[in-house]
C-alpha cells in the first residue's frame, strides 16, 4: 500500500505537515495546521517548499495510477451489489 500523502513544509513556521497528493495541485489552498497560514499551491510560486510539494504530489499521483492500473480492482466486487 502506497502512502498517498506528501510532506509539505510551511515556509512561515518551518513545520512539516502532510496532505493527500490527490488534493495538492495547482490552485489548491491549505491552512498550515501549526501556524494557520493559508498556503496557496501555485506552480509559479517563488516558494521552493510549495514547488517541491507540487512536484512530489504529481509524482505520487503518477505512481498511484501505475499501481491502480497493474493491480486488480479491489472495489469491483463490492460496487455491483444492491
Ligand atoms: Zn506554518
Amino acid at each position: 500500500m502506497i502512502d498517498d500523502k506528501v510532506k509539505i513544509k510551511c515556509s512561515k513556521c518551518s513545520m512539516m505537515f502532510r496532505e493527500r497528493a490527490q488534493r495538492v495541485r495547482n490552485g489548491f489552498q491549505k491552512q498550515c495546521p501549526h501556524c494557520l497560514k493559508l498556503i496557496t499551491f501555485d506552480t509559479s510560486s517563488e516558494d521552493n517548499n510549495i514547488r517541491r510539494a507540487l512536484k512530489s504530489a504529481r509524482e505520487l499521483r503518477q505512481a498511484l495510477e501505475d499501481v491502480a492500473a497493474s493491480a486488480p480492482a479491489l472495489t469491483e466486487s463490492n460496487s455491483g451489489q444492491a
